[in-house]
């Protein structure tokens, strides 16, 4: 048996290896097929496309062009993965320049109100760290650690970064309709990412999947790094309710979230190369 990881972020956004890094990695680990997934970005894609056709042909893997685009729903914002993108549609890149737009408007308020606390972080100095990126609060989180105004990222997010704290700023997002319309422009999938995540009921989490199924979403990550219990299981029970195909991803960040590898997550992740073909067979329809 083989696997895969439909969910991989790289330094083009929050995470800290480059996208030939992480295309190297999982295919050290042994992975046959991943998605790099950044933020609201296709600008790490051409990079991690080139690192797989520079292996030997026995031994490439399959890199699949994705982003993790972000859009508002009900005030709070979920995370819709575009997968087997063109990359280079001229509607798609524009649209999320224009959310990298929004984004960086965000952070300098938040930059502002984090210097007004006393901690003297700029964005520049955040792009300093990481020159071709989208900036997310992570790189603020990593900021703050770094220079040790925080012991750990996490309590960056709980003292400063969190939408529950006062220096939070929110930015504008894409409507989901929007979203799944410009993936399929660009001739991708659209995949609800981390369903459970949206700190929602199961029965809320079942409307927010009837909602986005109706304007056209295709598939549901079902397989991720922190399902327990029976989450699997309740996901599975959506895809095939709401006609969904399945996907699946650690969610892999470097070591901006080191308790995450990727292919494995957590330890024991495993997500099937038997995937792959329901969702080309999609792409198809
Ligand atoms: P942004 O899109 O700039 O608002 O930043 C969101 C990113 O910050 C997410 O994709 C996560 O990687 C990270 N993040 C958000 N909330 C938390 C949290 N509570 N703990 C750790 N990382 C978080
Ligand atoms: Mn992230
Ligand atoms: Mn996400
Ligand atoms: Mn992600």
């Amino acid at each position: 048996m083989k696997y895969i990881d439909l969910h991989l972020h790289s330094n083009f956004s929050d995470g800290t290896l480059s996208p030939s890094e992480v295309v190297f990695r999982a295919a050290d680990l042994g992975l046959s097929a991943i998605a790099l997934t950044d933020h609201d970005t296709v600008s790490g894609v051409p990079e991690a496309l080139s690192a797989a056709l520079s292996m030997e042909p026995e031994d490439r893997i399959t890199v699949i062009p994705g982003a993790e685009i972000t859009a508002g729903y009900l005030g709070r914002d979920i995370h819709i993965l575009g997968l087997f993108l063109d990359y280079r549609h001229p509607a798609l890149n524009q649209a999320l320049d224009e959310t990298v737009r929004l984004r960086d408007l965000r952070n300098e308020k938040m930059a502002e109100n984090l210097r007004r606390a006393g901690i003297p972080v700029t964005v520049e100095a955040l792009r300093e760290m990481e020159p071709r990126t989208v900036i997310t609060r992570a790189h603020f989180a990593r900021f703050m650690t770094m220079h040790g105004y925080v012991r750990s990222n996490q309590e960056a997010f709980d003292k400063y970064l969190g939408s529950d704290t006062p220096y939070y700023v929110k930015r504008e997002y894409l409507e989901p309709a929007n979203v799944i319309h410009l993936i399929h422009e660009a001739g991708g999938l659209a995949v609800l990412a981390h369903p459970l995540l949206y700190r929602y009921s199961l029965e809320n989490t079942e409307i927010l999947i009837a909602r986005m199924k109706k304007l056209g979403l295709d598939g549901l990550e079902v397989i991720y790094s922190s399902n327990t219990g029976f989450d699997e299981g309740y996901l599975r029970r959506f895809a095939n309710r709401y006609d969904l195909v399945m996907t699946g991803g650690s969610d892999f960040h470097g070591s901006n979230k080191p308790q995450l590898e990727i292919g494995i997550g957590k330890g024991n992740l495993k997500v099937p190369e038997t995937l792959l073909e329901p969702l080309k067979e999609h792409l198809r329809r």
